[in-house]
């Protein structure tokens, strides 16, 4: 099996339970989140379990989170626990577009205190993959300890893969562009959104395939670029080790890159809060695993569809066989 480790913050994400600005909600559903964390229970769900470093407070909240991660079979080897951060925590609103929008209070809360150098080179070299976010890189010093781990993990040769998840909340330090680039730049397979690129400075008038191309100008060799309900796109350079499994592009200019679409499943989405998460983990465990692109976006897209299916990020993360099943249905 695959040894994927995956780092970066877990938070608890307080869900509105009516629709609305956040000053006029009264009642919040507590649910674990963070999208890293997801990730890793999303990979746990389908039997690729992970290591999982991250770190939250010595309080009730961290209790929690610990416990969920626990409770998904995630070691606590690399779970700290920091006794002197809070636990971070996300106040999500709906405004009323029903964008999402958040209210965090991590302001130097433990998930953005992880440190250099925690997981030795040693470590690095038995690890096929590594994965991280964007999240970790708003504040010091996780952001150094994301960027030095992503930066000796690509040295160690694990595969490196990297979701920008702009949240403009969070930015004030530094700046988010900079920042997705410079993790660009280290990555071989990155997921966003037109949203994340929006807010990573490109150009909204590029089309998906010359969105990805331009992504993977930055660094990657393979990309993924997911439409919520219209499912994604992934694109692969010559450099990726799959390059010769993605169906050949037929776009003009005719070069040598490779470019594959699939226009996701109908489901009746009730909360599509994580399904970028979840898309993530099934294209993680697909690639991991031998997959090709195409298998990989097939795979990923029933992952996340099922999650769009039942309220919350990580209660809703399918097994292999819940997978399976839907595929069926759909697939015939
Ligand atoms: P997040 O908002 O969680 O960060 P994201 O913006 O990265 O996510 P989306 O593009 O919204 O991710 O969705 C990721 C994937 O989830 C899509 O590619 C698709 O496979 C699936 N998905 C999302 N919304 C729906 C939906 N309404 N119906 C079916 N599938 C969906």
């Amino acid at each position: 099996d695959p040894s994927v480790l995956v780092a970066g913050e877990t938070l608890v994400d307080f869900i509105p339970e009516t629709p609305g600005p956040l000053p006029d909600v009264e009642t919040f559903h507590r649910r674990a989140g963070g999208a890293p964390a997801n990730v890793a229970v999303g990979l746990s769900r389908l039997g690729v379990t992970p290591a999982f470093w991250t770190r939250v407070g010595d309080d009730p909240f961290g209790d929690f989170l610990r416990g969920t991660l626990e409770a998904a079979g995630i070691s606590d080897e690399l779970v700290e626990v920091d006794p002197r951060a809070k636990t971070g925590l996300a106040f999500v609103s709906l405004d009323p577009d029903a964008d999402r929008a958040f209210s965090f209070h991590r302001d130097g809360s433990a998930d953005t205190r992880l440190q250099s150098g925690r997981i030795g080179d040693d470590r690095l070299e038995s690890v096929d993959w590594v994965h991280a976010g964007g999240v970790t890189l708003a504040d010091d010093p996780g952001r150094e300890a994301t960027f030095d781990l992503l930066e000796r993990a690509s040295d160690a040769g694990a595969t490196v893969s990297f979701d920008p998840n702009a949240r403009p909340e969070l930015w004030d330090e530094y700046d988010f562009a900079d920042s997705v680039d410079r993790a660009f730049g280290l990555a071989d397979v990155v997921k966003t959104s037109r949203e994340d690129l929006a807010a990573a400075g490109y150009d909204r008038e590029l089309d998906d395939v010359e969105l990805v191309r331009r992504v993977a100008e930055a660094g990657p060799h393979t990309v993924f670029l997911t439409l919520g309900s219209a499912g994604a796109v992934a694109y692969a350079t010559p450099d990726a080790p799959w390059f010769g499994d993605v169906h050949r592009s037929e776009d003009e200019g005719g070069s040598s890159d490779e470019v594959v679409r699939h226009d996701g499943y109908p489901v009746e989405a009730v909360d599509t809060t994580g399904a970028g998460d979840a898309f993530f983990a099934g294209a993680i465990a697909a690639l991991s695993n031998g997959g090709s692109p195409a298998m990989a976006l097939e795979f990923a897209g029933a992952v996340a569809a099922v999650t769009t299916t039942e309220p919350g990020a990580m209660t809703a993360l399918p097994t292999r066989e819940e997978v399976a099943l839907f595929r069926e249905r759909f697939e015939g």
